[in-house]
């Protein structure tokens, strides 16, 4: 092959989109290319490998926040063993600062901005031995005159992976710590060829939709037409995920949301701050009485997963603001909280904010903020422990009965971080902790609050059968039936459901 198109996925579970975006639009070089998709755990020295073995001429490789660090040792590989191959970079975390990237300048070619059609032109000047200017500005593609990459999804990335699909590329808004912020406009894909693939995927047997949209309701009539295309194909294994602005939930949308089964549809929805000064410092627009209102009728009315996304570190935001917004939030009962914290993406406006507000961020990937001048290190520190045991306790949903008596009383974000403290202090760490003594440490938190042990042993064992985390622990096993005390394993897989939407979770860049 005369070319690899390449790139490393955060998790084999995504498929990546873009580069099947360059492969549709390759024209008469697709026959003499590969594609070829990795996992960001992969050894350098293997990828090299496996991308050397096609023996390329060109090598096109999608670098993206969770990739770079493993991009520059293999790209550095590449080089020092064939230094004759074009290396060719493209993706957001190579489209600005470029010239602060060693990863930049070890490649032939850095290709700028939105290169589905830019990546073709390069690799034909490339393979005619023409010269290319070391960094590539692409126009804007005129997205109604693209091939559509749809076809490119293998039956076993329909079957296993996260499928992504798009009707609009763009944000009219201007969020600073986003770079969709530097968009400034929607535009569109033809919507008759959007839905004809739509159709095709769905005929070939795909039904988890993952939308990629920044702002799906930003046009109603599309979002009207695409979410009656799937009222028409409503069947027990349908999934689909979009990405809302959570203040626009006009009457005659609600409507059709109402009209879909619980389970369906998985609104991802971007809360960020409820505080106005700070909302108004990262030029956030919106309106939270209509973001609360519409939360409440979407909980009240329908049966939407809701995945709602509050931001740590927002420049000038202390603790106690977030603090408030959390509970606001927590009181509006979404299924989900994501707590991200603050990452400074390459090229994204909040970098104005740096010096006034004493913003300090990590120099490397995913450059989250260290401190600010409203929250010093330990208090950070604390929060990322905040994030970590908050997905893992309260968003996996495996602790749907015991979280309630644990988080009860005036602020459920104080009750939380003083168990996220406790937790974080037992085990020195928030990541790799074995589930049955994260359990034990649950219980003898909740115990050291005062909590009745027989209603936490109780609601312990519940959440340990509803997701088949068995056999019973002995410290619990006073509190069980003898029935409960006699099973071993699981026997049936996890009630909830909630695994499914975990597969099809946040792609982390919130609307
Ligand atoms: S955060 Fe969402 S609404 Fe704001 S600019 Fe980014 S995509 Fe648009």
């Amino acid at each position: 092959m005369d070319i690899v198109l390449a790139t490393f996925n955060a998790k084999y579970i995504h498929a990546a989109f873009g580069l099947r975006y360059l492969y549709a639009n390759l024209g008469e070089l697709q026959p003499r290319t590969v594609l070829v998709e990795m996992d960001a755990g992969v050894a350098p020295l293997d990828a090299v490998e496996a991308l050397l073995a096609h023996e390329p001429r060109v090598i096109g490789l999608g670098v993206y926040i969770w990739n770079a660090t493993l991009m520059l040792a293999v790209v550095e590989l590449l080089k020092a063993l064939r230094p004759d191959i074009a290396i060719v970079l493209g993706g957001p975390e190579v489209s600005h600062e470029i010239d602060a990237q060693p990863l930049c300048a070890l490649a032939d070619v850095v290709v700028v901005g939105e290169a589905d059609l830019a990546f073709a032109q390069v690799c034909t000047r490339l393979l005619a031995g023409e010269p290319v200017d070391h960094v590539v500005r692409a126009a804007l593609p005129e997205l109604t005159t693209l091939r559509l990459p749809y076809d490119h999804y293998t039956d076993e990335d329909l079957a296993r992976r996260v499928v992504y699909v798009e009707a609009s590329r763009g944000c009219p808004f201007l969020c600073a710590f986003c770079l969709s912020a530097l968009d400034k406009s929607v535009r569109r894909f033809d919507e008759d060829a959007f839905v004809a693939a739509l159709g095709a995927l769905h005929d070939r047997g795909l039904r988890n939709f993952k939308f990629v949209d920044r702002t799906f309701n930003l046009s109603i009539a599309s979002c009207k037409r695409i979410l009656g295309f799937f009222l028409e194909r409503l069947d027990p294994d349908l999934f689909v995920h979009f990405e809302l602005i959570p203040d626009r939930l006009p009457t005659e949308l609600k409507a059709l949301i109402a009209a879909f089964p619980p389970g369906t549809l998985q609104f991802e929805i971007g809360i960020q701050t409820f505080d106005a000064e700070v909302a108004a410092r990262i030029d956030r627009r919106h309106d939270p009485a209509q973001i609360e209102a519409n939360l409440t009728w979407l909980r009240a009315n329908t049966g939407v997963h809701l995945h709602t996304d509050l931001i740590v570190g927002l420049p000038g935001e202390s603790v106690t603001q977030f603090a408030a917004g959390f509970d606001r939030l927590f009181a509006l009962d979404p299924q989900e909280i994501q707590v991200g914290i603050l990452k400074r993406l390459r090229g994204a406006p909040i970098a104005r904010h740096t010096g006034p507000w004493g913003m300090i961020y990590s120099p490397r990937p995913p450059y989250e903020v260290l401190e600010t001048g409203a929250i010093r290190f330990p208090e950070l520190q604390a929060m990322k422990r905040f994030a970590r045991f908050w997905s893992v306790l309260a968003n996996s949903g495996h602790y749907r009965h015991t979280l309630p008596l644990l988080m009860g009383g005036e602020s459920a974000f104080a009750r939380f971080l003083a168990l996220s403290e406790a937790l974080g202090g037992r085990f020195g760490r928030s990541h790799g902790i074995a589930s049955g003594r994260l359990v034990e440490a649950v219980y003898d938190h909740g115990i050291g609050a005062g909590i009745a042990p027989e209603s936490l042993g109780r609601a312990l064992i519940d959440d340990l059968l509803n997701t088949g985390r068995l056999p019973i622990p002995d410290f619990l096993r006073p509190f069980a039936t003898e029935e409960e005390r006699a099973i071993r394993k699981a026997r049936v897989a996890p009630k909830d459901g909630h695994a499914r939407q975990e597969a099809h979770g946040s792609r982390g860049a919130p609307a």
